[in-house]
């Protein structure tokens, strides 16, 4: 049975479970709070927190799992990246204290104290940026450490920015840019058996990762409009065309489309006087 480490609360927990429902592998636990629990069969989960998830799939605890980007390079364990599942969008960030006057990383002076629960990836980002800084590790929660004098500016997660905000701190620069991760230890492909059951694993994913960014598009338009038709929905193939019975010159057009594309291509269609349009979310999509 193939291990899969999940992380067993905070930030990533829901998306990890929830891919892997869409993905049509089903959890089947004992009761709400196991630290195990059977996926579709094919796999066994195990709920771990987030930041051990690399470190127990590199000393084969586990098989795969599932965790940040900025978690897996932090670790610094070898591991194999399968697929980034698009969730848990965070960068690792420098911040300064807002009237400090620090606009850039070469605005910092030699000797400055960093604190940051990713001293491996400061220490990496300020040696490369020739950068001379002390590295002042905490377990979380750096954003204070300015404001208690225990350092001066620190290397923290941030997506919206509103904690640096409230904490009189600004953004300087980003040291990594940090989602969820499918990973794997690199030894489990050449497995005949597990490493089937991992690509396998891998495919349903990236197939529920591609429908996300996509939108399955159906309007009735007119037969003589088609080559317009054509161009406002490019599509993977082009549209696909389909009678619509007793409906004289009209026809129905589905393509799949950008999610980002939907606006304009709405837009367009009623511009050429296409009705009955509906858009649907599609739940896997392989091409
Ligand atoms: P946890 O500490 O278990 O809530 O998980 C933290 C992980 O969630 C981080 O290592 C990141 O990979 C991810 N994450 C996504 N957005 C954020 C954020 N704004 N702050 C902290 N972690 C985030």
């Amino acid at each position: 049975m193939i291990r899969i480490a999940l992380p067993n609360k905070g930030r990533l927990a829901e998306g990890a479970r929830e891919i892997l429902e869409r993905a049509g592998l089903e959890f089947d636990m004992a009761h709400e709070r196991s630290l195990q629990a059977s996926l579709g069969g094919e796999f066994e989960a195990l709920f771990v927190r987030a930041d051990d998830i690399p470190e127990f799939v590199a000393d084969g605890a586990a098989d795969v799992g599932i965790t940040g980007r900025d978690l897996v390079e932090e670790c610094g364990r070898e591991l194999r990246v399968l697929l980034d599942l698009g969730f848990g969008r965070c960068r690792l960030a420098v911040a300064a204290r807002e009237d400090d006057g620090i606009d850039a990383v070469a605005a910092i002076p030699a000797g400055t104290r960093v604190a940051t629960a990713f001293p491996r990836l400061a220490r990496r980002y300020f040696e490369a940026a020739g950068c001379d800084v002390v590295i002042v590790p905490v377990s979380g929660a750096a954003e204070v450490a300015p404001h208690l004098g225990v350092a001066d500016i620190i290397v923290d997660l941030v997506s919206t920015g509103s904690t640096l905000k409230t904490n009189g701190l600004r953004e300087v620069a980003t040291v990594l840019e940090s989602s969820a991760l499918l990973v794997s230890r690199p030894a489990i492909l050449d497995d005949p058996l597990a490493g089937r059951k991992v690509r396998e694993l891998t495919v349903a994913l990236e197939s529920v990762v591609r429908a996300e960014g996509k939108r399955y598009l159906m309007a009735n338009v007119r037969k003589d409009a088609l080559a317009t038709v054509k161009e406002i929905l490019p599509g993977i193939s082009g549209p696909t065309i389909v009678d619509v019975l007793d409906h004289g010159d009209w026809v129905a057009a589905h393509a799949v489309v950008d999610r980002r594309e939907l606006y304009r291509v709405i837009a367009e269609l009623k511009a050429i006087g296409a009705t009955g349009i509906l858009v649907t979310k599609i739940e896997r999509l392989m091409p």
